[in-house]
């Protein structure tokens, strides 16, 4: 049976298994020494925008019920499809982060020795993380019975990437040049390139 309260705890199951996907890696890439770093201004309200959709907002919601003026009704068949997007989400991660290993950073920025990485999730995606974070939004819409609360995810999100992509592949093209253009070429931003 799919109740909003179980909607809710898959949503806290989700934010939790992210965090522990996280946490090792976070700890693994502090110790690679940064060779460029555009952790600007604007780079750091585009992390405060996603965070707030995708975490802040939906975490007050589900512990105080706010906004509740803006509540629509609760789907279970919704609800459990969330359950399944939440769950490809986390797969997601897990994949990117274990193929950009020591590369990642939260931030726009380049580690010593970066490599470009275009193996595993990486092979015909270039943004797969933003896959998984578009997956998370889409699973919070689904869960949270809520207009604010379900759809900050893909709000906040939405604005992160669609402001950062670009200097994101400029810095990948500054650094690595042609193989980075063919490699865009064989990929898609965050759907495979078929054929
Ligand atoms: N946009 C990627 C990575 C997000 S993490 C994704 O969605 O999967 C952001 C950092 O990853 C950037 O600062 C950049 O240094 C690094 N990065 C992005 N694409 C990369 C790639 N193909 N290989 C290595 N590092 C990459």
């Amino acid at each position: 049976m799919m109740t909003p309260m179980i909607a809710k705890i898959a949503w806290l199951l989700m934010a939790g298994g992210w965090y522990g996907l996280r946490i090792p890696h976070e700890r693994r890439s502090k110790k690679t020494p940064v060779a460029f770093n555009a952790l600007d201004r604007r780079e750091k309200t585009r992390l405060i925008v996603s965070l707030t959709g995708l975490g802040l907002i939906p975490l007050v919601y589900i512990a105080t019920g706010f906004p509740r003026a803006l509540g629509r009704p609760f789907v279970p068949e919704l609800a459990w499809l969330g359950i399944g997007v939440a769950a490809a989400a986390l797969v997601m991660f897990h994949l990117t982060h274990e193929a950009l290993g020591r590369n990642w950073s939260v931030s726009l920025q380049m580690r010593e020795n970066h490599k470009l990485i275009s193996h595993g999730v990486y092979a015909r995606i270039r943004h797969p993380m933003y896959t998984a974070f578009w997956l998370w939004g889409l699973a919070q819409a689904l869960l949270l019975p809520n207009w604010l609360a379900g759809f900050s995810g893909l709000i906040g999100f939405g604005t992160l990437y669609f402001l950062r992509v670009g200097p994101e592949e400029e810095m990948m093209i500054a650094r690595f040049g042609q193989e980075y253009r063919d490699y865009m070429a064989r990929t898609g931003r965050i759907l495979p390139k078929l054929g």
